[in-house]
């Protein structure tokens, strides 16, 4: 039979993944001639053979594609032969406007793992083993197309071994960029904190597992930034790093283990959990505490979940082999709501009050990036933090998008670049309150630019008039003469659920959360709305109330309660809140209340939940955001049937949403000595109840059965399983999260899309 020619193009993640040599040992099983390559848009293929032979090559492709690499789509076209003789690997050829997805960091391979353990080989116990299938990508390229000169290991220059396996295209490290050993790459060295002297040790990784063990706190370097360290079964020295790290008093750390079998002893792991854990992108889990859990309570106290994870890199899994740790703290080495410290320099510096030891390395870190951090919900994803092991990944749309920039919220910054039919969303940034946070947005901004080749020629911002990310968005725009588009903070929410789910039609949805700036100038977020991509009309929210302090009261759930009780009783509150709260305290917030004095209106269900947990002696203050929420999520009885109501009044075609019925019936439970489990539960049942029952009134008028539900609220998965269940048997279809955070790390999402369908229109 006659032989026939085919090109191959394959786009995707497919560089610096091992594709090409994936292809040419395919090629050759198959006996086709021809040639690979890579081009900017992706891989290129010549095949030449019998025609099926080329069939069956695209078939396994499409199957047996290397386990870092994402195919998008391939494409086929047959031609007449031209006589190659051989098949090779072609060099790469870059277009200057065209660019690429980038790949991750993954964590180490089942192969690298075997090679690290095994004592004959030459890199036992090496910390920066890696090979094309996974270790460092997206935090150590300064540049594309992805070379070694243009990451940060481009000071190491291979040895002959290291070198030979590179150049092999049969080879695992083939094309490796980070590729490295004991002769030729990065290595780990100690420090003490205080006097900066090098510690002597053959082995500073054993050196610092006996420290550890002594109750030492050490800043250990990784792959996206630096960790604080400690045994996490160490009573002390958990309290000392808590102690330390001047952190607000309750915030969960992350744990790590090396293996589920450790995992296991002290949460409970189901099959879903487990391959999250077990995945590329090695994230934190959110796993159940078993009832004799033997982690330190000052881990996570007053929380039923701890945040676990599993040693992704080679350094982490030297040091958490030793049998007797069960579990080391990994927190991120960084003050509250500041970025990661990355730099060896910058950490000695910012870490030395805290860190007894530093355990560094050599092979800078160009980009931070955080553990992400998620969850599994109904046996799916639902993220909590998305950044290391998902960015730089584009979310990929089955439209098409001018290239936009979106600057996202204020809390859990991200950022969202668009072009074609990818939003690269930013990894999780942290608060940009402050302009320390500001500055690293900035910097991965140019960065993210750069790399994916983004020219924005539309701005998108949040209403809000005084985030920091709406003024540096008016900078762009101004600098560069750009248009700008503001995009309501809610309908942002809606927008990235929609977006995530490739839904672009009408829907009824629901944006929960705690605070967003609305269109009339108040702060939203308990807000129903028949939203497209394109516009929103509000059609139901939670009654305004004061919100006495402003943000104060987010910090203060207890001036939130007052306002709920003050509304309910006027002057005669019932002595005992005024007792907890404090008499002085509340005569001079009730003073607010009244006379209106920096007490904005607020339509949020975040600050109803906070002031429920309060009212019910929860929190009256808390220490990170959301903890009042989130304690009164732990304790709810999940067989509890019952619910409060909520009275909902029409009025000027708006439902309002009349909480204060809810809040007496409540009230009333305290003083008849309810278990606070119980009226926990009647109260995210009533708030589920609601869902449904303005869903039902929208079906009646506006005929849509999506429902929508975005924002931080549904981060609680008491609540959100019931409001599902509640949908589902009323025929509703509900559109939730998975990929992207329902909080305010998937704003900017919702903003890029929004911002681009307005403009198209
Ligand atoms: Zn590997
Ligand atoms: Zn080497
Ligand atoms: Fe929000």
């Amino acid at each position: 039979m006659k032989n026939e020619g085919a090109k191959i193009s394959i786009r995707g993640i497919v560089q610096g993944v091992g594709f090409r040599p994936f292809i040419y040992r395919l090629a050759k099983s198959f006996n086709l001639y021809g040639w690979v390559k890579n081009t900017s848009s992706g891989v290129i293929v010549e095949a030449e053979g019998q025609k099926k032979d080329i069939l069956n090559l695209v078939e396994r492709i499409k199957t047996e594609a290397p386990p870092l690499s994402k195919i998008e789509n391939i494409t086929v076209e047959f031609h007449p032969s031209n006589g190659y003789t051989y098949f090779e690997i072609k060099k790469s050829l870059t277009e200057v406007e065209k660019f690429l997805p980038l790949s991750p960091d993954i964590k180490i391979c089942p192969e690298c793992l075997s090679e690290l353990t095994s004592s004959s080989n030459r890199r036992y116990r090496y910390p920066f083993i890696n090979c094309t299938n996974c270790g460092p990508r997206f935090t150590i390229i300064k540049d594309i197309p992805y070379d070694r000169n243009k990451t940060t290991m481009h000071n190491f220059k291979m040895c002959p071994l290291c070198q030979k396996e590179y150049d092999d295209p049969i080879n695992r490290r083939y094309h490796a960029q980070p590729n490295a050993c004991f002769e030729c790459g990065p290595s780990v060295k100690l420090f003490e904190s205080n006097a900066q002297k090098e510690v002597s040790s053959k082995d500073p990784i054993k050196k610092t597992i006996s420290l550890l063990k002594k109750g030492y706190i050490i800043a250990i370097k990784g792959l996206g930034g630096f960790h604080l360290a400690c045994i996490a079964t160490d009573v002390k020295a958990v309290a000392e790093l808590r102690r330390r790290k001047k952190r607000e008093k309750s915030k969960p750390f992350a744990i790590m283990s090396n293996n589920i079998e450790k995992i296991r002893k002290y949460c409970s792991v189901n099959q879903e959990e487990e391959s999250m854990l077990l995945s590329h992108s090695s994230p934190i889990v959110l796993l159940e505490k078993l009832s004799n859990c033997p982690i330190s309570k000052e881990v996570a106290p007053g929380n039923k979940y701890l945040g676990v994870m599993l040693s992704y890199t080679p350094l982490h899994h030297l040091l958490l082999a030793d049998p007797h740790i069960l579990a080391l703290i990994m927190t991120s080495g960084n003050f509250s709501d500041e970025p990661l410290t990355k730099d060896n320099k910058e950490a000695t510096k910012e870490l030395s009050d805290i860190a007894d030891y530093f355990l560094i390395h050599n092979r800078d870190i160009h980009i931070s990036c955080d553990d992400s951090v998620t969850r599994i919900f109904e046996k799916k994803e639902l993220m909590i933090r998305r950044a290391r092991g998902h960015a730089p990944c584009p979310i990929i749309l089955n439209y098409k998008l001018p290239q936009i920039f979106a600057v996202g919220a204020e809390l859990k910054s991200t950022f969202c670049l668009t072009k074609e039919n990818y939003a690269f969303l930013s990894q999780h940034i942290g608060n940009l309150k402050n302009l320390e946070t500001l500055e690293y947005f900035k910097k991965l901004l140019l960065h993210f630019k750069k790399i994916f080749k983004v020219t924005p020629n539309i701005v998108a911002a949040d209403l809000h008039p005084n985030y920091l990310s709406t003024n540096f968005a008016k900078e762009c725009s101004r600098d560069n003469n750009l248009p700008i588009v503001y995009i309501q903070h809610h309908h942002a929410h809606i927008g990235a659920v929609l977006a995530e789910n490739n839904i672009d039609e009408e829907v009824f949805g629901v944006a929960f959360d705690g605070i967003g700036y609305g269109e009339d100038g108040n702060i939203w977020g308990g807000e129903f709305m028949v939203a497209s991509l394109s516009s929103f009309k509000r059609v139901a929210h939670l009654k305004y109330f004061g919100m006495p302090g402003g943000d104060k009261a987010t910090l203060e759930p207890w001036r939130m309660s007052l306002s709920y009780l003050y509304a309910l009783y006027g002057d005669t509150i019932p002595r005992e809140f005024i007792e907890r709260f404090g008499e002085k305290e509340t005569s001079f917030v009730l003073e607010m209340i009244k006379k209106r004095i920096n007490c904005p209106l607020t339509s949020s269900m975040g600050r109803l939940f906070d002031a429920v947990s309060c009212l019910i002696g929860i929190r009256e203050k808390i220490d990170y955001e959301a903890q009042a929420a989130i304690e009164l999520e732990m304790i709810a009885d999940p067989l509890e049937k019952n619910a409060y109501r909520f009275n909902i009044i029409e009025k000027e075609g708006l439902l309002i949403i009349e909480p204060l019925t809810m809040i007496e019936e409540l009230i009333n439970d305290i003083e008849k000595k309810v278990s606070t489990s119980l009226i926990s539960s009647k109260f995210h049942n009533a708030v589920a109840d609601l869902i449904l029952n303005i869903a039902n009134k929208i079906r009646g008028s506006f005929k849509i059965n999506k429902v929508a539900l975005s924002g931080g609220v549904f981060q609680n998965i008491y609540l959100l399983k019931r409001v599902i269940s509640r949908l589902k048997d009323c025929g509703f279809i509900p559109i939730i999260h998975s990929k992207i955070p329902p909080n305010d790390g998937g704003v900017s999402l919702g903003q890029a899309i929004i911002a681009s369908k307005k403009t198209m229109e």
